[in-house]
């Protein structure tokens, strides 16, 4: 696929091409009861263009083996590439060096190597960790292990009614007790985008190294590790495009050296006796047994991929659906967007007077169009807006204006229905 220009000052839908990015889906022709399919969860999991598929075919078809093990051909051609995929992801957020990317199964995976490889280390009991009310249960519940193992303590930063950080909360939490900190970079649930860059910059003030859950950012906008100065930065390949089954933790070398192991097995020592086993060197410290190998460079080619379209250019045309979907659904009656944050990617989470979101959902499908409805993974959110669950539309770059319409269109049905 070539690459597509925009302005980014023109609040022009034209300017992005977006029918020729949308002939590089194949899902995208798919018809879902008798409609044209319009997919509005990719916060959940984004498509994938066919580079990447194709590239997975290749990999099959000519290029499997396992990595790391074998002098044969296919065994050094596998591990080229796979060592390749790396030094795609270390460019893609300007890592400082290739060792600093560790390939996991995902976010949730990378967030419980931090845990396990950090926190059970470096946590001791009476110890603080600070998380957001706004985090993804993935960022939640690990702590949570880790503080009843440790006898540590959660503390949390409040948001307010546009679910937004509350900034001076979050700095006030601060003491010679806290320890560490995990943060959202944006929220799947509402969309708002964290100030992380001021954030990491106090907590280092501290002392205190910062996690970054960047699962619904990297898909969204240009992510810099070395400007952001962040220690730790996870996400997954299946929100960029990617297959599903592989994702990054990158780790400031100098932690990752300083960290325990998470999983024991192969590949992940330098020698083995039953008398005592000597760690390998990083990444590969981290990356027991044999990894997902395939996902890895078929997040390579999604990384190639959005690369080519420009994470700018994307960022720029999403703001734009973001900003007509917020004004055609504000003006049905019955909608209440919950997360009104001035900065916000392009995800919709709304409530319909009298109708549960599950019902919502369910029509909407009946006219071929995917929202997610529920509590999203991250019920504290829910609480702090004191309901059960909301539906969401997130957004992506092949999406287009009418996609848009298409929504409003269906929960206006919804309503003749419910109403
Ligand atoms: N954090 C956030 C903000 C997310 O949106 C998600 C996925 N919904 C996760 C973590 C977990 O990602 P995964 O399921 O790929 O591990």
């Amino acid at each position: 696929m070539n690459s597509v220009t925009i302005s980014r000052q023109a609040d022009d839908f034209s300017v992005f091409d977006v029918d020729r990015i949308r002939a590089d889906f194949p899902i995208l022709q798919l018809k879902v009861n008798g409609r044209p399919l319009i997919y509005l969860d990719n916060a959940a999991s984004s498509q994938m263009p066919q580079p990447v598929i194709d590239r997975l075919v290749r990999y099959q078809t000519t290029q499997h083996a396992n990595i790391n093990r074998a002098v044969h051909y296919l065994s050094e051609i596998a591990t080229t590439e796979y060592d390749n995929a790396r030094c795609k992801l270390q460019q893609f957020i300007n890592a400082r060096e290739d060792r600093e990317i560790i390939f996991t199964s995902g976010t949730t995976d990378s967030i419980n190597l931090v845990m396990h490889g950090y926190g059970r280390k470096f946590i001791k009991a009476g110890d603080e960790i600070i998380l957001t009310t706004l985090e993804h249960h993935s960022n939640i519940v690990p702590w949570q292990m880790l503080a009843q193992e440790k006898g540590a303590i959660i503390r949390v930063v409040p948001i307010n009614d546009q679910g937004e950080l509350d900034i001076d909360e979050y700095e006030n939490l601060f003491n010679e007790r806290t320890k560490f900190v995990g943060l959202i970079h944006v929220s799947n649930a509402l969309g708002t985008i964290n100030p992380i860059r001021r954030m990491i910059e106090y907590a280092h003030r501290y002392s205190v190294p910062v996690l970054i859950d960047g699962a619904q950012a990297a898909p969204h906008m240009t992510i810099d590790v070395q400007s952001l100065d962040c220690d730790f930065y996870a996400f997954s390949a299946h929100k960029l495009c990617g297959p599903t089954g592989v994702g990054i933790l990158y780790g400031k070398a100098t932690l990752l050296e300083a960290m325990q192991p998470f999983k024991g097995g192969g590949d992940m020592i330098a020698s083995v006796t039953f008398e005592e086993t000597i760690y390998n060197t990083i990444p590969h410290k981290f990356e027991a047994g044999t990894p997902p190998i395939a996902a890895a460079i078929g997040f390579g080619a999604a990384i190639d991929y959005l690369t080519t379209i420009g994470l700018d250019q994307i960022a720029a045309y999403e703001h734009m659906l973001l900003d007509y979907a917020t004004a055609i659904l504000s003006e049905i009656p019955g909608v209440k967007i919950i997360g009104t944050a001035a900065e916000k990617t392009a995800v919709i989470s709304f409530t319909l007077d009298g109708i549960h979101p599950h019902d919502i959902g369910t029509i909407l499908n009946q006219d071929g169009i995917a929202v997610r409805t529920g509590h999203h993974c991250a019920q504290p959110v829910m609480q702090r807006f004191k309901v059960p669950a909301t539906s969401r539309a997130s957004f992506a770059f092949y999406n287009k204006k009418t996609d848009v319409d298409a929504l409003a269109t269906g929960i206006k049905t919804v309503q003749k229905v419910f109403l």
